[in-house]
């Protein structure tokens, strides 16, 4: 399949011409990457389910790991849902358009092969100005996961979605680098609570605030190891590891110090084994490092610039054939908490405290 390459430049008013042929392929039923303020999506007609498949295809992405339903206008949600409690409501007037995704239960209409064989349906609607004028144009809601083969990084830029997916879709559109970098906020509001699925740049705070009382965390989040097979995860996404980066990725935690030390040391093994091995740090620290390929992540005083620069640190890893990374952690607040759950998937859970290592090494 020939992969065609839009570019938008635009990103206010885009193009509605450029922007036609993609609305056309969505509604004929092919597949269309797109940027959203989040990742770039690859987005199919969320109500046809052969169109879905080829999304599972492009990806492949486990089939019983369901897709976020992408609309342009408030009345478009109440086709593809049951209800709207009245706690998802006040959700959706607080954070729509935007980074957040909601679980309802699903109306007659929405075909199980969207979403993984659930009877709940996950509806979000994005604020990027090319993604909305592209879902409207469609004139149809578009499932949209993240445009990356499965167990990969999500792009953030053309580019990556280009490595990724060029001769398997039919049109790429451009609209340059995205602007959080992580995925969407999942609140499933379906059942008697409503629950945190996944962290995102709506933060467990933030939505805390709008309904006047604490929102859970899922217990998957929060866990300290993978979901297991026999656990039933509310989002079945969390069972599978994502964002991996192709190298192995260590975490270490502690002391900015202790961690600096220990980086090093665990670096200079690496390098002297022949491996090729990189570091990730930020703007604050980057001048302690020497040794590998060292990526400053972004600046511990604006948390925005790590979420906006981890996967894509994490794909340049991959294009440089990376054996080992080391990275430094940062805090699980506000916005960290989403920027942490990120980087433990990648790392597989694989964390290290550096204060225990240097007790270690000076017994
Ligand atoms: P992606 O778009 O690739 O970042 O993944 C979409 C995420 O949404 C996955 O983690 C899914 O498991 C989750 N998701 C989609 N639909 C539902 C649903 N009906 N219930 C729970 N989680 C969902
Ligand atoms: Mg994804």
């Amino acid at each position: 399949m020939i992969t065609e390459r839009v570019k938008i430049e635009e990103a206010k008013e885009p193009d509605l011409n450029k922007l036609e042929k993609g609305a056309r392929i969505l509604r004929e039923g092919g597949l269309v990457a797109f940027p959203t303020e989040t990742v770039y999506g690859l987005g199919a007609n969320a109500l046809d389910e052969q169109a879905a498949k080829k999304i599972y295809a492009a990806k492949g992405r486990p089939s019983d790991n369901p897709l976020i339903a992408h609309i342009a206008d408030f009345h478009q949600v109440d086709t593809l849902v049951k209800e709207i409690p009245k706690e998802g409501r006040r959700l959706m007037e607080a954070f729509w358009p935007g980074p957040l995704t909601l679980i309802f239960d699903k109306s007659e209409i929405v075909p199980y092969g969207t979403t993984g064989g659930l009877d709940t349906v996950a509806v979000r609607m994005p604020r990027d100005p090319i993604a909305r004028a592209l879902i409207r144009l469609a004139g149809v809601p578009v499932a949209a996961p993240s445009a990356n083969v499965s167990g990969r990084p999500s792009p953030t830029t053309a580019d990556h979605v280009w490595q990724d997916m060029n001769g398997k879709i039919d049109m790429i559109i451009d609209g340059g680098p995205v602007g959080i970098g992580v995925e969407s906020t999942i609140i499933d509001v379906s059942g008697d609570e409503p629950m945190i699925l996944r962290p995102g740049a709506v933060t467990q705070e933030m939505a805390s605030e709008v309904l006047g009382r604490k929102i859970g965390l899922d217990p998957a989040i929060t866990g300290t190891g993978p979901v297991r097979g026999d656990m039933r995860p509310k989002a079945p996404g969390m069972k599978y590891r994502h964002y991996a980066p192709k190298a192995s990725l260590t975490l270490v935690e502690g002391q900015m110090e202790d961690v600096i030390w220990a980086i090093n040391q665990l670096a200079k093994e690496k390098l002297g084994q022949g491996f090729v091995t990189g570091i990730i740090c930020t703007d604050e620290t980057r001048d302690r490092y020497s040794q590998g390929i060292v990526r400053s992540i972004g600046s511990r005083k604006w948390e925005e610039s790590i979420a906006h620069n981890l996967y894509g640190v994490l794909r340049e890893f991959d294009d440089l054939n990376a054996d080992y990374i080391f990275s430094e952690s940062f805090s699980r607040e506000n916005l960290g908490q989403a920027i942490m759950n990120r980087m433990v998937k990648a790392a597989g859970y694989h964390m290290i405290k550096a204060e225990d290592m240097r007790k270690g090494i000076e017994k």
